[in-house]
This record gives structure tokens, C-alpha cells and sequence, in this order.
């Protein structure tokens, strides 16, 4: 087997991994716009704090040497000649191919004007990342004024403030991490960067990037102008599928995928942050732009590449934040819940969002013990009330009642099957 794997990251070094295991005499070539080993986008804030690189080059830097595969660097995908089975490079040379798997993940998306100037930098690859902390490092920089308030900009503004620079984060919606974290679980959030010194103005727009020859302000929708040294848009992602113009593979936002991973052109397959993949719980389909997906999806598209016949279950919602000092995590929608449990104490504040009486999100803060109870619960789609042996009766809109549920840490997961 001839594959070519656009894209180095989780699912293409997964998707590399699994071809070689399954058929280690495939022929292999896997392409990266960028100049690095493959690495791990969540290890790269680490990294600018502690120089740590094990984390960051994951599977170690010479990975691909070690899988027998022809790994390209700086080697960008233009074109695909579907008819003629080929991957058109940017240098304008042709790497044939009998399975191709789209890896190529997602890049920033800024849907604000000016947003294209030079100057306006993101921390969405390591090779933007590298030129955003280069700027620190060289003393260039001490003030940071970050659009958006989403994973990644709140993940930024606590590197950028451990860097010892000055951090603004602007956000159109009234708490941080809207798309991820409700209003209550946000707040614990919010009072952990206000007290590591970032500075939040919620519920603001910005209109415009602002610059002759780079961007230097942004203008918000009050028409104030806010100056800054480095100017960051953390606004969003979007896939990177701009290659497939003009191919007949179908894409919408991303990449559009069946439950084998397969696209719409015959042995052509996407796995990751470039593919619409079902969602585990309610079959929709939607870019999971999360890290685990991109793993299980690479190997799924991989194995099916080369003939097996896996069907992918869909993508899960998981998210937690790493280096904020206080742990967050949310799993699932709180979206068409039909009852909410919220418990905690003045340090924490805990979630559960159940339709049903089935499970259908988490959000923790402060205290995320029994996160993967919950988490496993939900995924099996468990009656909850089933469990709630011991409080039997219980008044489930009492505060807190699920957290004291005395039988449901001890009850044996292997007991629990859906009904
Ligand atoms: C700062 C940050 C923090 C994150 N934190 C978390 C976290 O805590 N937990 C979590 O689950 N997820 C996290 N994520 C998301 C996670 O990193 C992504 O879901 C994951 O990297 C997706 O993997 P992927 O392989 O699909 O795409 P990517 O990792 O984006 O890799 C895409 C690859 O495609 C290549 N490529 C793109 N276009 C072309 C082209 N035209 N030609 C050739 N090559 C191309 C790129 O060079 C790259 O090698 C984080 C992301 C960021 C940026």
C-alpha cells in the first residue's frame, strides 16, 4: 500500500503509526506545512515555561525515522488530483498515492476585519507560537492585548502572564470560555487569571485590527482604541481544507466524513481537527476539535485505509484546563438539559446536566473528583436514578443531591449497562 498523510499532527502521526503496525511494508509519506518534528499543540505552553520538550515532541523527535516512514517538513499541500490519485505540493512536484488520509488539522479563524495584517499573531501552531513568545523573548513586548477568551486565549494569557508581560483579554460574550464553560463554572476561571494579574474586559467587541504596515490596536465596537506590543487573535479555528477547492471532496466547515472515516472520494479518508465527524452522543456532525478525537481518528482512518472495516462510535466534547492552578474540566452539552444539578462550595462548583435523567454534561471547577464517573456514566447513556440507591425518594432538584449520592462511587461500573 502507497498512503500519503497530509498533516503530522495527533491523527497524521496516529494515522503513520497505525499504517506501519497493521502493514509494516506500506509505503509511506507524511506531509507538514511546518519545520518540526510532529508535536503536540496542548504541550506547547509548557514547553515556553520550562524548555520542556518531551512532552512537546511526543513521540519523541525522530519518530518517524524509528516508523521507516518518509516524513516532509515545510512541505505544503496545494492540490489534490483525485483522478490521477495525486497530492499536489506547493514547490509543485506530485506524491502519488493509493489511500490518502487529510490530517491537516485547523488554523486560526478571525472573522474580524484587518485580521489578515502582519502583526496580528496567534498560538494555534508552533510555528506561530515560536514568533509570538520570540517577540518576549527578545524584549520586544511587554504588553499582550488577546482577542478572545476561548481554551486557547485563556491558556495564552496565563503563559503570556508567567512570561511576565502585561495581559488584556477582550471577549465579545459575558464570561470566559463561553462555547465550553456555563456562566457559574466560568467564574471560577475568571477569578483565577484576575488574581495571576490578567486583565478581563467581558461582554466587549473588537471591530477591527488596527496598523499601517502591521497591526498594533484594536478598535472596539464603542470606538475606543487599545494599544498593545503584541496583538493575539484567539477567536477561533477553523479546518484547514483550502487544498481541496476544487477536488470532489465534499467539505462544508470541515472535511465531510462517514462512520468509517471516509470522504466522499473513494480511498480518501480525514481523521482530526479537519473532519466532521459524527458526535458521540447525539449523531450530529461537527468539527471535535479536541486531541483524543484526532488519536482515535487517525488510527480508525489508517486501519480502514487498508481495508478493515471500523466504524467510528463519533467524537467526544471533553475539555479541561491545564496550568490555571485550579482545575477545570467540562465533558458533554449543557445544551437541552431538562434538569440541573449544581453543587459545591465557595471554592468549587459542580455541574451535572442531565435530559432524561440520562447524563448529558459535566462541568467542574475547583473540585473535579469523580470526574470520570461521571464521564463514564454519561457515555453509557446510564438512568442515573437507577444508581441512586440509599437517597431512594430523594427530591433530585435538592441542592447538591448527586454529589452525596453515598452508593454511586461504590457501585461497580461493570454493573452499570444502559437499560
Ligand atoms: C494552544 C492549544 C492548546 C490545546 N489544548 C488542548 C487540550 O488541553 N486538550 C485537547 O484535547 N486539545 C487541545 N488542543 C487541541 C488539539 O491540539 C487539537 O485537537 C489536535 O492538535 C488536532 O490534531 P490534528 O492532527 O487533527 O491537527 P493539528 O495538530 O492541527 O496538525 C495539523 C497538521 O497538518 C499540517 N498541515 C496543515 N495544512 C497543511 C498543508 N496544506 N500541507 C501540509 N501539511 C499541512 C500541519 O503542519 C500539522 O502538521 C489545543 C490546541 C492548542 C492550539
Amino acid at each position: 500500500m502507497r498512503a500519503v498523510i497530509i498533516g503530522t499532527g495527533p491523527a497524521g502521526i496516529s494515522a503513520a503509526e497505525t499504517l506501519r503496525r497493521l502493514e509494516p511494508a506500506s509505503d509511506v509519506t507524511s506531509l507538514s506545512a511546518e519545520p518540526y518534528p510532529p508535536y503536540s499543540p496542548p504541550a506547547m505552553a509548557d514547553h515556553f515555561l520550562t524548555g520542556r520538550e518531551e512532552t512537546l515532541f511526543w513521540k519523541g523527535v525522530d519518530i518517524s525515522e524509528r516508523l521507516g516512514i518518509d516524513e516532509r517538513r515545510e512541505a505544503v499541500v496545494e492540490g489534490i488530483d483525485c483522478d490521477n490519485r495525486e497530492v499536489v505540493l506547493q514547490d509543485g512536484s506530485h506524491i502519488g498515492y493509493e489511500a490518502l488520509i487529510i490530517a491537516s488539522g485547523s488554523r486560526l479563524y478571525a472573522p474580524i476585519e484587518g485580521a489578515d495584517k502582519p502583526g496580528v499573531l496567534d498560538f494555534k501552531s508552533l510555528r506561530t507560537a515560536n514568533e509570538l513568545v520570540g517577540k518576549i523573548r527578545r524584549g520586544e513586548a511587554s504588553t499582550a492585548l488577546i482577542v478572545g477568551a476561548g481554551l486557547i486565549g485563556v491558556e495564552l494569557s496565563i503563559l503570556l502572564v508567567e512570561l511576565g508581560i502585561n495581559v488584556t483579554v477582550i471577549e465579545r460574550e459575558s464570561w470566559v470560555m463561553p462555547r465550553t464553560l456555563d456562566h457559574d463554572t466560568a467564574q471560577v476561571v475568571e477569578t483565577a487569571l484576575r488574581e495571576r494579574g490578567v486583565d478581563l474586559w467581558l461582554g466587549v467587541s473588537v471591530e477591527e485590527f488596527l496598523g499601517d504596515k502591521e497591526a498594533t490596536s484594536v478598535k472596539l465596537h464603542s470606538g475606543e482604541v487599545l494599544r498593545a506590543d503584541l496583538i493575539v487573535a484567539a477567536t477561533g479555528v477553523k479546518p484547514h481544507i483550502e487544498f481541496l477547492a476544487g477536488t470532489p471532496v465534499s467539505a462544508g466547515w470541515g472535511v465531510q466524513v462517514d462512520d468509517h472515516l471516509t470522504t466522499s472520494v473513494r480511498d480518501v479518508y480525514a481523521a482530526g481537527d479537519v473532519a466532521e465527524a459524527a458526535d458521540l452522543l447525539s449523531g450530529e456532525r461537527y468539527v471535535h476539535a479536541i486531541f483524543p478525537n484526532a488519536v482515535v481518528q487517525g488510527r480508525i482512518a489508517a486501519a480502514n485505509a487498508l481495508g478493515s472495516n471500523i466504524r467510528y462510535d463519533g467524537a467526544e466534547s471533553m475539555n479541561s484546563l491545564k496550568h490555571l492552578g485550579v482545575p477545570v474540566m467540562a465533558i458533554g452539552t449543557t445544551q437541552g438539559a431538562d434538569e440541573v444539578l449544581r453543587g459545591g462550595d465557595g471554592e468549587s462548583v459542580r455541574t451535572l446536566y442531565l435530559k432524561g435523567n440520562r447524563i448529558i454534561g459535566v462541568q467542574l471547577a475547583g473540585n473535579t473528583s469523580r470526574a470520570g464517573l461521571y464521564r463514564s456514566l454519561l457515555l453509557r447513556r446510564a438512568d442515573v436514578r437507577r444508581y441512586s440507591r440509599g437517597v431512594e425518594g430523594a427530591d433530585f432538584s435538592m441542592a447538591d443531591p448527586i454529589f452525596t449520592w453515598p452508593s454511586l462511587p461504590h457501585t461497580p461500573l461493570a454493573t452499570m449497562a444502559p437499560k
